[in-house]
């Protein structure tokens, strides 16, 4: 059975250009219940412990020092289904292959700044949430 929840950030730029009202908007109206929310910033470091998975691909060191660029938006989404729902939600990895409508076709720069992160699995969803929240037994069911 899949689970129901999730973990996101929005990410540096979608962050820095204003769009953070804009996008927990438009997660909290497709029926997702933000459970746990922090703003904050990673150091380079961090940002690849949260990536340690893509730490051979080309793209790991430049999307490091992106994710370390500024302040970030961690979410913890509760909803049936929530990791599937999520990234459908959210569109492709590629915002230039990502449906109309998606947050990242709505608000991403790039493939690298491409405004959301969202869990890939209930496992990883988990590994992610307790990455940012430490308290995270209280309020997970
Ligand atoms: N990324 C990148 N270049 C690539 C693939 C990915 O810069 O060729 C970045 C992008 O920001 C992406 C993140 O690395 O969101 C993690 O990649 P993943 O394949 O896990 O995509 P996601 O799960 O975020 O859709
Ligand atoms: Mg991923």
């Amino acid at each position: 059975m899949s689970g129901n929840i999730t973990f996101t950030m929005i990410k540096p730029e979608a962050v820095s250009d204003g769009y953070s009202g804009a996008i927990t908007e438009k997660i909290e109206t497709a029926g997702f219940e933000i459970i746990a929310m922090k703003m904050t910033r990673l150091s380079n470091n961090r940002a690849g412990e949260f990536y340690m998975v893509h730490k051979d691909r080309p793209f790991y060191s430049s999307l490091c020092d992106y994710m370390s660029s500024g302040k970030i938006i961690a979410m913890v989404l509760k909803k049936d289904n929530a990791v599937e729902d999520y990234r459908t939600l959210i569109g492709a990895t590629d915002p230039e292959k990502a449906e109309e409508g998606t947050i990242r076709k709505l608000y991403a720069k790039s493939l690298q700044s491409n405004a959301v992160h969202g869990s890939d699995s209930d496992e990883n969803a988990k590994i992610e949430a307790g990455f940012f929240f430490s308290d995270l037994e209280l309020f997970i069911d």
